[in-house]
């Protein structure tokens, strides 16, 4: 079997990232990807004042996500985030 065998596009993990973004986001975990700081993405500080969303961890202010909304696309950035731990 070639390795080009085992390779499918972003379709084949449609189900998968449905099935993630789906749960209460607020109670996942997510890691600073600055400090390190584990913290429920509930808990984080939200700025909603600026051109969009901005996300920033409550212990070290890092950038974790900014959201910016337009009439028919969402920009989700979430460089911030080392990890995001979700429970199911
Ligand atoms: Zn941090």
């Amino acid at each position: 079997m070639k390795q080009s065998d085992l390779k499918l596009d972003g379709n084949a993990i449609a189900g998968v990232l449905g099935e993630i973004f789906a749960v209460e986001m607020t109670v996942a975990e997510g890691t600073c990807a600055g400090c390190g700081n584990v913290a429920p993405m509930g808990a984080v500080d939200v700025y909603v004042n600026a051109p969009g969303i901005v996300v920033r961890c409550s212990a070290c202010t890092q950038v974790l996500m900014t959201i910016v909304r337009g009439r028919d696309r969402t920009w989700l950035d979430l460089s911030g985030v080392r990890r995001l731990e979700l429970r199911s």
